[in-house]
Formats: structure tokens, sequence, C-alpha cells
């Protein structure tokens, strides 16, 4: 039995989990590596088996992995992708849940994508109450159900399509992520902020606290009223900046009184898995954060960095 094994026994309480984390980081002086947004090919776009992405979160000595595979509804009714087995997931995330206790805290996440059609948060509600994830995270994905990744958000539907101007498109943006903090569906974690400057066609993509404060202020300080998690995404794709959100917004995250941040690399294939982990926590300590906060069924977890 390793060392770690000793302080975790079969899936424990969270409030449990978090009493034997200050154990350990006591004992050892260890810090736990955290990952807590990533996908196996039960999501359309993953490409890895979800028990080798767990080997692999396991093996680079992740203590709290989290799999949060991708479910937008709205994308799915526009025929997108498919609609994930999610039958087939809870069960065999489930077992390979119980395979890993007393090795790695394995959490059952799902990731939605906001929409606000009410029509599709209902969907979400019925979603939740059924499979009942130990964790959600919150994301904007789209506008009006066209997807960033594609690029349609920043073009103007009629004409010649050209492009909407840089504080137009991300504004809109802004306001879709300041309307998904209020969705009627239970979720722990605000995923990458900042998406929009992903797969903008402009020269300057960033999104500088200069141009919107207003908008990201007032997306920082529901966060924080609402006691929700700020997620600093490792995966930039090519982005402006090595994270999302920024490590501007970040600070005003702070500065606002957030305290509340989780580690997500957005694997989507083994090698991304706990990516930029070193770098991200270097960032958040330079900034003044102390700990993760990984969420697991409705209660909070403290972790030190
Ligand atoms: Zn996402
Ligand atoms: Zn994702």
């Amino acid at each position: 039995m390793t060392e770690k094994e000793k302080f975790f026994g079969r899936f424990p309480s969270p409030r449990l989990l978090f009493l034997r984390s200050v154990c350990y980081n006591i004992r050892t002086m260890k810090k736990f590596l955290t990952d807590l947004h990533t996908h196996s090919r039960f999501s359309f776009d993953g490409e890895t088996e979800l028990d080798k992405m767990c080997a692999a979160a396991y093996q680079k000595g992740a203590a709290f992995y989290g799999v949060s595979e991708h479910l937008d509804y709205d994308l799915i009714e526009r025929g997108a992708y498919e609609m994930i087995n999610a039958d087939e997931y809870f069960h065999a995330a489930r077992h390979l849940q119980e395979d890993y206790a007393g090795a790695m805290n394995l959490l059952i996440g799902v990731e939605f994508g906001f929409s606000d059609e009410p029509s599709i948060a209902e969907k979400y509600c019925g979603f939740y109450e059924k499979y009942r994830p130990d964790y959600v995270i919150n994301s904007v994905h789209t506008l009006k159900g066209e997807d960033y990744y594609n690029q349609t958000p920043y073009f103007k539907k009629s004409g010649d399509r050209g492009e909407k101007s840089k504080a137009q498109a991300y504004r809109e943006y802004f306001e879709s992520v300041r309307a998904s903090l209020d969705a009627p569906y239970p979720y722990d974690i605000v995923g990458h902020i900042g998406y929009c400057t992903r797969y903008a066609p402009y020269e300057d993509r960033a999104a500088t606290l200069a141009e919107f404060q207003s908008e990201i202020d007032g997306i920082l300080k529901r966060i924080i009223e609402l006691e929700k998690i700020l997620e600093l995404n490792s995966s930039n794709k090519g982005g402006v900046s090595p994270f999302l959100p920024s490590r501007e917004i970040l600070e005003r995250y702070f500065a606002l009184g957030g305290r509340k941040v989780s580690f997500g690399s957005d694997a989507h294939y083994v090698s991304r898995v706990m990516d930029k982990w070193e770098e991200a926590i270097a960032l958040l300590k330079e900034i003044g954060f102390t700990y993760l906060t990984v969420p697991c069924r409705g209660e909070h977890i403290e972790v030190e960095i």
C-alpha cells in the first residue's frame, strides 16, 4: 500500500476527503495535483478511451482527477454532434471511480454548454437530476446556437458576411457568460472565460480589461457572489494568452476578493493531462492564491498549492 493509499479509503464523503487531504499534506509536505477539466472518447471530440485517460492521470500523480464530458444540447439539437451515451458513460465512470478508490479521487463530472434557450436549460436540469454528476462545469461555447469554434459568431448574419467589430463580438460573448452564471441548473465551475479569443479572426485577439472592464467586472463579481469556482484552463490552442482566463482577469478576480479557482487542462488525449500544471500553479501563487477549490457533490474541498 502506498503512502497516498493509506489516506483514501473507498470513495469517501467530500468532508472526509478534505480531512484526509489535509492530513496527507501535513504528513508528507506534498501538494496535491488536480485536473478537473478533461474529456475522453465519450465526448464527441475526445480522442482517448476513458480508462486510458484515468490511467495517465494516475501515473502523473493526480490526487483529484475530474472527467467532464461535453454536453451541448443546442449543438446536439442542430445535429452538430451526437448526444453522449450518458448511461454508458456514468456506468463506466462510476466503476472506474470504485477501482481507483484508495489511489486517486476520480470525480465524475460533465461540461454543460450554456444556451439562453429556456427549453435547453430545462434539459440540463433533467440531465442533472437523472445522473447526479459529482460536479458540473458551465461553459459558453456558442452564441445563439452557433459555435465559436466555427467562427460564425464573429460574422454578421446578413449581407456580405462581414466581420463584426471585435468590441461587438466580445461584448456579446461576455453578455452570454454573464447570463450563464444565472443558469437554473446546478453548476460548480465557470469554464474557460475568454473562450471568444481562441478562434477570433482579429489581428489583435486579446480581451483586455481596458476594453471590457465593466463586462468582466460584472462577471467576476457575480461569480464571487454566487460562490462559484473560476476555472484556470491551460488549453490555449494558439490563443493570445497561455491560459484562459488571462493573467489580467485572474488578478482582477483576486483583487475583487475571488479565491475559488480550479485547474483544468481541457485534455482530449493522454499527453495533455495535467498540461502546464507547474506554470499554472506558479502563476496563481504569484497573484496570491493559496489553494485550489475542488467541488464534489455540492461541497468545496480546498487543496493547498
Ligand atoms: Zn469547453
Ligand atoms: Zn472542455
